[in-house]
């Protein structure tokens, strides 16, 4: 079965965002876990998580992903940004654990003049800071564009931020279909080869989640501006090829499309038929 879900708003709560992806027939979802600007997180209400726990256990849902906030930027060159970066994801990672073994993903950060290898040592810096070999949530690097000075726009840059990090097993990789198309990573002609690669430099069984966008821009343009699926350059035929491909099938993908939920429910329902005409 495909377990496939889309970005929800944490707005009216966990248990609704249960519902809400039930609604839509999906059976996996991502959320931020608190204001994409990156404000204070909400207190959290105890029935109300418990309510979602007893949705993802009774639909049996694919595992979820929380998105930290855009602002994060845990390899600026400004310390007090870097400690705010630090305590967010401390937090949200305590957080993390009333929904145990699920996903918590963050855009690596911007270097910003500092240089790449500046960028990957400050960023594995702060994932030394905040793992605990007791927690439960995988923390999932996500890959970039490559847009200005954003770390992370190569597998070798995700790679060598894996390889600083002493609990490395707490770590995994989120693949943005836009944003590997943008940066350079032709998954529309050679997605095998694309794949081929990413085992031979991170190792495939390092890859959790996909966000499965289309993009609004052409091949190596390093824009990172999604498109609903099927209307922008990466097409519908090269996502099904995605989603149905042997490697790939049995990961959680989360669409990030410029929707409603209406949309996403449409987008769902295309999906998950092409996808059991292939495989079921
Ligand atoms: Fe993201
Ligand atoms: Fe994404
Ligand atoms: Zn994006």
């Amino acid at each position: 079965m495909l377990n496939i879900g889309c970005h929800l708003s944490s707005a009216k709560g966990f248990t609704n965002m249960g519902k809400e992806a039930l609604s839509i027939n999906a059976n996996t979802f991502q959320f931020f876990t608190r204001n994409p600007r990156g404000a204070k997180a909400k207190q959290i209400d105890q029935q109300d998580i418990a309510g979602l726990c007893n949705i993802l256990k009774q639909h049996r849902f694919a595992p979820l992903t929380a998105h930290a906030p855009y602002t994060l930027n845990p390899c600026s060159a400004d310390p007090s940004i870097r400690q705010f970066a630090l305590e967010t994801m401390k937090d949200d990672l305590e957080r993390m654990e009333l929904l145990p073994h699920n996903y918590y993903n963050f855009h690596p950060g911007s270097h910003v003049k500092q240089g790449v290898e500046k960028g990957i040592n400050l960023i594995a810096d702060m994932l030394n800071k905040v793992l605990k070999p007791e927690q439960t949530t995988t923390v999932l690097l996500e890959t970039m564009s490559g847009k200005g000075s954003e770390v992370g726009r190569s597998f070798e840059e995700l790679k060598a931020i894996l390889d600083k990090v002493d609990l490395s097993d707490k770590l995994g990789i989120c693949l943005d279909t836009c944003h590997v198309y943008d940066g350079g990573y032709d998954i529309v002609n050679h997605l095998d080869a694309v794949l081929n690669e990413f085992d031979a430099i991170i190792g495939l069984e390092k890859l959790k989640a996909i966000h499965l966008n289309d993009s609004k821009n052409p091949y190596k343009s390093h824009k990172d501006r999604h498109e609903v699926i099927g209307g922008g350059y990466i097409g519908i035929e090269a996502l099904v090829r995605i989603i149905t491909h042997p490697k790939l099938c049995h990961l959680p993908f989360y669409l990030e499309t410029p929707n409603e939920l209406e949309g996403y429910a449409k987008e769902i329902a295309v999906l998950r038929e092409k996808y059991n005409a292939v495989l079921c």
